[in-house]
């Protein structure tokens, strides 16, 4: 259903590229997790995909067809298979628009339904959402943040998408609130037979809704594969670290790794592995290690890939 292919993207003024040659492969029906810290190019990689963001090498594949720089015809056919869901629903919700209104307008972008057909798609669209029939009269002030992301999810599935772009869908919502929109999320996934590429900071996020995950950091994937594993059994770095901040996630542990230093960005990006300045098996902190400062470390292995000279061990 998507596949990144090689693809580098730098923005207008400067002079790195904030995505290094990055690869994805999402089958129909899958659920990929992109993770990562806050500025490793996890939205880019998404605007990339729906054309906000102009892709300088490599390749956007969308059901089959190249989208790379959409224009015409290709772009036509992008709006029409892949939908994003933002982590903001005020952001594509007018303040003075009902949510029946709403829904109904992103309904008729590229569906032909007016009068009464119109209505029960509406209809049917806020029950999909879990969210009661009367509300069609309600405004955008009157919802909880969890209520304007559902319509915000309804709005995105009008156009009958076979692909959701999710970033940081439930970031600005309560704890509480959270697991519902997951849970939603991932009902609506079996139920439609969508697929996903989900982008979070949160582990937890990933956890619950992907069966494969991608962690990137300055702008390349470090480590990639079934969820499960990667979870249970880092072997990069950088993925053991961020599972580490989360102690929930990171079940028997011996010793707590701290990442050294502040995320850098792609302007400061050192030679070698981008992460070898914080890494804790770095050539700062591990003898004989000086190769990390100097060669950039391919992405290999099937279904888990690693990006690392040095990768941790895999357990017995
Ligand atoms: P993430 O979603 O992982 O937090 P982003 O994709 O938003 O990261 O940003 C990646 C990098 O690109 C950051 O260093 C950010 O400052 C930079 N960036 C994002 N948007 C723009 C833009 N419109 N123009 C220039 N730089 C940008
Ligand atoms: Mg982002």
């Amino acid at each position: 259903m998507l596949r990144l292919d090689d693809v580098s993207i730098r923005y207008s003024g400067s002079h790195v590229d904030v995505v290094d040659r990055v690869s994805i492969d999402i089958a129909e029906g899958a659920a990929l997790g992109l993770v990562g810290e806050s500025g490793s190019g996890k939205s880019t990689v998404a605007r990339a995909i729906v054309g906000l963001t102009s892709v300088r090498n490599g390749s956007v594949t969308v059901a089959g067809s190249d989208v790379t720089n959409a224009k015409g015809a290709a772009l036509a056919h992008v709006r029409a298979t892949v939908q994003m869901v933002f982590q903001d629903p005020n952001a594509s919700l007018h303040p003075r628009m009902t949510v029946g209104d709403a829904v109904a307008e992103a309904v008729t972008v590229r569906r032909r339904l007016s009068g009464a057909g119109l209505e029960s798609e509406v209809a049917r669209l806020l029950d999909l959402v879990g969210l009661p029939a009367r509300f069609v009269d309600r405004f955008p002030f009157e919802l909880s943040g969890g209520q304007r992301q559902r319509v915000a999810i309804a709005r995105a599935l009008a156009p009958q998408p076979k692909l959701l772009l999710l970033d940081e869908p439930t970031a600005s919502l309560d704890v509480s609130v959270q697991a519902t929109v997951l849970n939603l999320l991932r009902e609506l996934q079996r139920e439609l037979g969508l697929t996903y590429l989900a982008i979070s900071h949160d582990l937890a996020v990933i956890r619950y809704l992907c069966d494969r995950v991608a962690v990137m950091e300055l702008g390349s994937i470090k480590e990639a594969g079934p969820a499960t594993e990667m979870f249970a059994a880092p072997r990069h770095h950088y993925t053991a670290a961020l599972l580490d901040a989360v102690p929930r996630l990171a079940g028997r542990r011996t010793e707590r790794i701290v990442l050294r230093g502040d995320p850098s960005d792609a302007s400061e990006r050192p030679p070698g592995c981008s992460f070898h300045l914080r890494c804790p098996a770095g050539p700062g902190a591990v003898d004989g290690h000086e190769r990390c400062a100097v060669e950039v470390p391919t992405l290999a292995g099937a279904p888990h890939a690693v990006a690392c000279h040095f990768p941790l061990a895999v357990p017995d």
